[in-house]
Parts: C-alpha cells; structure tokens; sequence
C-alpha cells in the first residue's frame, strides 16, 4: 500500500534526475538566501552553478548541529520571515536548543511524507490513531498528527504521559494504531500488564509507529508481545524536518529513505569521506525540498549502513539499517569504541531481564569501569542467592562477548531504574562531572 505511488516506486533513473534538480535548485537558494551557506561555499570556491552531477554534492560543506546553535535564532532560514507559519525545536540538553521553521509548503510536504509513512503501516481511513508523542515544540507530536490526519484516520492527540488513561482510551476508543517513542510504548505494555490489563489480548492494536530514539531488534519484539501490535520504526529529526525522514515497510528490514526529499550519504565519521552502499557510517542528509530552512549535508551522527538490494514492497527508495549508535552516544570505555544499543541488544537475549537498564562509567584511578544496572523479571528476583548469581554471571558473559570488554553488572528489582515518558536517559558518564 503505497500513499504516493508514483513517487515512492520511481525508477532509479528518473530518481535521480529529481534528485539533481532539486539539489542544484536547493544549492542556488541556499547561496542567495543563507549568509552561513554563502560564505561557506566562497570559501571554497564554489559556485550553485558548479553543482552538475549528484556525486559533486561532496564538493559541499556539511552543517554540524554546532552549526545550528552557533547561528540561532534565525541563521539558516533562507525566506522572509512573514512566509514561516510554525517554529519547532528539538530539546537543548545542553545549550541553546535547535530551531526548526516552516512554510506552509514545507508543512504540506511533511503531512505527506508522514502520511507515507503510516500507509505504509496499512494506516487508513476508519483507523483510529493514538499520538502519544509529546506535542510541543518536538517535530513528533505535529508531525505524525498532521500525517494520520491526512491519512484520513482519526487521531487520538494524547500526547505523552499518564499511562493509565492511555490504556483507557486504547480499550474503550477501540484504538487500531499507536504512536510514540519505543520505551513509552514498553512503559504503556508494562503499565498495562501491572493493572492486569494484557493489551496484546484485549486491545484492538494493530501497528505502532514507534521513532525518536533507536529501537533494537529484541526491543521490537518484547513491543510487539506486549502490545499485540506490528512495530514500525520511523526516523527523523528536527534538524532536517521531523519525523517523516525514513520509515519500515511491512517487511520490516530496513528503512526507506524518502529520497525524493532527501539526498542520503554515508560517511567515515573521522575522514569525511563517502562510504559504498553496505559499509557502516554517519548519515549525512541534504533537504531537497525545503523552502523555509533548506541543509547541506547535515551530519545527523547517526551511525547506519545502506542496504545494496531492493525491497519486495515496490518501494523503489534506498533503505537504511535500523539507528544501532550515535557517534556522540558512543562511549570510549578503556579505548573500546562501545555503544548502548549493543548493551541492550546484549541484555535482551538474555532470559529474565527486563528491557530497562542503566550504563554507569567512571573512573577508579586512571581505569576506565563499565557498569551495567538491568532490572530483572518479577518471577526471578527472588531471596534464593544462587539463581541470580548465574543470571549476573550470564549477563556478564553475554555483554563481554559483544563488548569484548569486562563489565560489571548489577541486578536490580524490577521498577527500580527510572522511567521515562520522553527519551530514555541510559547513560550515566561520571568522568566527566569534574569538567562541567
Ligand atoms: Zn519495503
């Protein structure tokens, strides 16, 4: 089921003819509008008119998030101000946050790509939709409502938080989809099966498009045992529109890049240089359909490999590996390059561990220590010593396998670790609290 048919399956060729025309208009539009791109690219050298062949796209800067703050407020937008009609921003944990503007095309055009995204769920008229991203200023509450909305189903704008009443309203509404981070998704299963509520069974959910922070594999599944649902996962990010940037298909492997809109590079996060299709390396997007704030090759630092082959859905589009790091999420432990979708991948293969967890670096005089704080299942914790010492021992063996590091472990009783209705905060880095 496709939601722009001629769009999403266009030949590769006619692909990239789109492609070049949008990215040598975007180029010229960013040079006449965008001091920041003008003087990035006379330093250079470059002209629009240099721009002849989608491979001379390495010719251009690329725009860091650094780029973004350092030109807050209004640096990169490229129309007269009276033509933006919504500001969004992403959340600035540290700093000043990032700052999204639209035209009222640029809103259109991002209603349709959501809008692709969840047909591509089978979402249709006559489902009934519950949003429980946070509406706001994040892209992802906005952004998959506008898309349901054009979809034609009706949408449930819960927004995120109080899990009693979102189990309520997915019973008593009849709710068919849900929309939301992964770990709210597991936070509504868990509250559900807390209130004796198994909604896998007594829910009429059907799929889930679930985005915002990355979703493992096993993460998926426990998802979908506990929902009962099909779990998609979609991407995006505010920098270079909001959700609606790539998305699964039924298929499940792999996401679709929407490629008409977006110009897609993998690079070597240390050289800057181009990846082939397979290798892993940092997504690097040019927009190639935005009016109010178009980017160049923005290095989103999330780390992906492109899939060489096509999907049997028809979708004609390159897909991408699920998100399985970030290069600022990634911790240097001992000199070991360690990323937290691989401590999860590693807990949740293990039996009688609960899909909430807590990484804990520090320093123990110059030695770098990895601990890893996992609840354990309600039916395991039990006052017997020895079971757990063999589910630690496990755990243990389990993560330094993946890690190739020693870790330690720390099992705890489930409900113990801290929830989050937003994104998950796993990590806990002491080295650097002296520095801040
Ligand atoms: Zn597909």
């Amino acid at each position: 089921m496709y939601w722009n048919k001629e769009a999403e399956t266009m030949p590769r060729e006619k692909l990239e003819s789109v492609q070049l025309l949008r990215l040598q208009e975007t180029v010229k539009r960013a040079y006449q509008n965008v001091a920041f791109y003008r003087d990035a690219l006379d330093r250079r050298g470059i002209k629009p008119d240099d721009i002849r062949s989608l491979s001379d796209v390495s010719q251009l800067p690329f725009t860091t998030k650094q780029d973004f703050r350092d030109t807050y407020p209004f640096g990169l937008v490229a129309v007269p101000m009276n033509r933006v009609v919504r500001i969004h921003a992403s959340s600035g944990t540290t700093g000043k946050p990032v700052t999204a503007y639209y035209t009222q095309k640029d809103l259109d055009v991002w209603a349709e790509l959501m809008a692709r995204v969840m047909t591509a769920g089978e979402l249709r008229k006559g489902d009934i939709i519950q949003n429980a991203y946070g509406y706001g200023l994040f892209t992802g509450g906005l952004g998959a409502h506008d898309g349901a909305q054009l979809v034609g189903a009706a949408v449930v704008p819960s927004s995120v938080g109080n899990s009693r009443r979102q189990i309520l309203l997915i019973q008593d509404l009849g709710v068919t989809a849900l929309a939301c981070t992964p770990s709210y998704a597991l936070i509504i299963g868990e509250t559900g099966r807390e209130l004796g509520t198994d909604l896998a069974k007594t829910s009429k959910l059907r799929v889930g498009f679930f985005g915002a922070e990355p979703c493992s594999e096993p993460m998926r599944k426990e998802i979908e045992d506990c929902l009962g649902l099909k779990a998609l996962d979609i991407y995006g990010l505010t920098e270079i529109l909001g959700p609606g940037v790539a998305h699964e298909c039924m298929n499940q492997r792999g996401l679709h890049l929407a490629e008409d809109n977006f110009l897609v590079e993998v690079i070597d996060p240390e050289t800057g240089r181009s990846l082939p299709p397979g290798q892993k390396g940092e997504l690097v997007l040019t927009t190639l359909n935005k009016e109010a704030m178009p980017v160049l090759r923005y290095r989103t630092r999330d780390i992906v490999s492109l899939y060489p082959d096509t999907c049997p859905c028809g979708r004609t589009f390159v897909r991408m590996t699920k998100i399985t790091g970030r290069t600022d999420d990634m911790l240097i432990v001992r000199g070991v390059n360690v990323f937290p979708s691989q401590i999860e991948d590693a807990l949740l293969r293990v039996d009688g561990l609960e899909p909430h967890y807590q990484i804990v670096v520090d320093r123990d005089s110059h030695l770098d220590e990895l601990e890893v704080w996992v609840e354990v299942s309600e039916d395991i914790f039990t006052d017997e010593i020895a079971p757990l010492e063999t589910l630690e021992l496990k755990v243990r063996k389990e993560l330094e396998s993946v890690l190739g590091i020693w870790t330690r472990v720390r099992l705890v009783e489930p409900g113990t670790l801290e929830r989050s209705e937003g994104k998950a905060k796993r990590v806990i880095d002491r080295r650097d609290l002296g520095k801040r």
